[in-house]
């Protein structure tokens, strides 16, 4: 039997209602998004009730003021702890002034940079065969 391609008929959208040409017998929407809208008006889907966000938990109330009592043991605590804090304060300022370094004033002057010199020297050092390069200073000399 031979295969003969269909013709395609002017159909009316199930949807939409515009007239379009079906190239498949069983073609009832012009598109796929009418296809979709259609779908989703014979099936309505109510939006899910979403759960309540829960509560937040209360914040604690706040209770009353911290309050220390005024006696020997408090007294004795606090004063501790403020000579502690400034036996600590002492240490601090003991190690910063042995291991800081001395002001810039005091140290020596910096010799002046040479940067050929140094590298002279870093070739020299390093490479013990390779004899330093000519100086760029000065070109060599035309006969
Ligand atoms: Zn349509």
């Amino acid at each position: 039997m031979a295969y003969h391609k269909r013709l395609p008929t002017v159909r009316t959208c199930a949807h939409c209602h515009a007239s379009f040409e079906a190239a498949h017998k069983a073609r009832l929407y012009c598109s796929n998004s009418c296809n979709t809208l259609a779908c989703r008006a014979r099936k309505p889907r109510p939006t899910p009730d979403l759960p309540a966000r829960a509560a937040a938990p209360p914040r604690r109330a706040p209770g009353p003021a911290a309050s220390l009592p005024l006696d020997v043991q408090t007294l004795t605590v606090v004063a501790a702890g403020h000579l502690l804090g400034q036996a600590a304060w002492n240490v601090g300022a003991y190690v910063v002034e042995q291991f800081a370094l001395p002001a810039p004033a005091l140290l020596p002057p910096a010799p002046a940079l040479d940067r050929k010199a140094s590298l002279d020297q870093l070739v020299a050092r390093y490479v013990p065969g390779l004899a330093p390069g000519p100086t760029d200073a000065e070109p060599p000399a035309e006969p």
